[in-house]
């Protein structure tokens, strides 16, 4: 069965063929997938959901494969925790992490699109995919690229954390750091794929792969039991996975799995890199494109391809945005580990930070429920927390020194 009609753009809503394709001729707009959704609702009960595997294709008819998915067979499904340590601490009374750090196979987020990329790809009938990545999607491309016997390049910023950069190299892949920041780096590989016959995951096959996004939206709301939360904390780098989990709210109440969603909708960035955050803020209407200088290195996009729906998304929910310093980030990384256990990079410093922030600006009641979107693994960005958390007791091995050390 075939769900997906073909590609549309979001600003002219002309259609276009399924082809890697990802901008509008005529205008320039982005293109998106478009559904068969009256098809898909015949097909897709939350039944047939519950009756499939824990992994991210339990929602296969909403994602824009035409055949079976071949790649990311593990990946999704990632826990929702109620977090109830947290929810003391922050004074409230119904708080959710949902936890892709440990999202399989490369511990963040990108493993859900790049699991529909490469699926797609190989439809396609490509050999070679590629990707320019602030960190997390160069992991994720290279692992699973591995896996599907791809051929594989990787463009990061040559700035890029160790962990980052071993996480992706230990997969084998053609691994280039690129002495410049991520717009610089992007800017590039769109001259590379317009050159070369590669499957550039989120340039020309990015009308796809954004579609994984959608299932963090999915899963809150299955795993709260067919229902929306209140309140969703998502932090932004080019602005695609807030779009998309506004989108899977929409399609899961369009398609009558969930009520129609109360929820708002907020954006969380690094005081150092925060186009969007400032956007809302000053409820403009375009996007400044800022140079960034932040820890968060995962969401530094000065330049977010999808700023504008981000806004978007921020504004039709009645959300809102904020950002944190890097100080801030450290303090909310220790925080979630000390209470939920919950081991967070950089990125889960802004997103638990600015959850707080906004908790204590009143804009998120404390008597509403409110899920944090952690979408990435702490041991990625150790440098981070550097003389920040503390040191070991050290002793020798007897009693006397361990009694003399630890008594006082
Ligand atoms: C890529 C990334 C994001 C944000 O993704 P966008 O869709 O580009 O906004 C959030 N968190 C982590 C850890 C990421 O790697
Ligand atoms: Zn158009």
């Amino acid at each position: 069965m075939i769900y997906v009609k073909g590609l549309k753009c979001r600003e002219c809503g002309r259609i276009y063929p399924k082809e890697p394709l990802y901008v509008c001729e005529y205008c320039f707009g982005p293109l998106e997938v478009d559904y068969d959704y009256e098809k898909i609702k015949k097909k897709l009960t939350k039944e047939t959901i519950q009756s499939r595997g824990r992994n991210l294709w339990r929602y296969k008819e909403l994602l824009p494969i035409d055949g079976e998915a071949t790649d990311g067979l593990n990946s999704g499904f990632t826990p929702l925790i109620r977090a109830k340590n947290l929810e003391k601490a922050l004074g409230v009374r119904e708080l959710y992490i949902k936890d892709d750090s440990v999202n399989h196979p490369s511990l963040s987020f990108k493993d859900r699109v790049v699991a529909v990329a490469l699926s797609k790809a190989k439809e396609f009938g490509f050999h070679t995919v590629a990707c320019a990545s602030t960190g997390n999607l160069a992991n994720s491309v290279a692992a699973q690229a591995a896996v599907a016997g791809l051929k594989r390049y990787i463009f990061v910023p040559a700035d890029l954390e160790r962990g980052k950069i071993l996480g992706t190299l230990i997969y084998k892949p053609i691994l280039v750091t690129v002495e410049g920041n991520y717009d610089q780096v992007n800017r590039l590989c769109s001259e590379i794929a317009t050159k070369y016959k590669w499957a550039f995951v989120n340039i020309n096959i990015r009308p796809y792969y954004a579609e994984g996004s959608k299932t963090v939206g999915y899963e809150i709301a299955e795993q709260l039991g067919w229902k929306a939360p209140r309140h969703i904390i998502v932090p932004c780098a080019g602005g695609s996975l807030i779009t998309k989990i506004y989108k899977g709210l929409k399609e899961f109440s369009a398609l009558g799995l969930i009520d129609k969603p109360e929820t708002k909708i907020y954006a969380a960035q690094a005081t150092g890199c925060a186009p969007i955050v400032t956007a809302i803020k000053e409820n403009a209407t375009i996007i400044k494109p800022v140079k960034p200088d932040t820890i968060a290195k995962s969401l530094a996009i000065g330049n977010p391809a999808d700023g504008v729906y981000a806004l978007a998304a921020v504004r039709e929910t009645r959300g809102w945005a904020e950002d944190v310093s890097d100080n801030e980030i450290v303090e909310a990384i220790k925080l979630l580990a000390r209470t939920e256990g919950i081991f967070t990079e950089t990125a889960g410093g802004v997103t638990l930070g600015v959850a707080k922030k906004l908790i204590e600006q009143g804009k998120i009641p404390r008597d509403e429920s409110v899920v944090v979107c952690i979408t990435g693994n702490g041991l990625k960005t150790q440098e981070a927390l550097l003389g920040k958390i503390g040191n070991p007791i050290k002793i020798k091995p007897n009693i006397a020194s361990f009694e003399e050390n630890i008594r006082q």
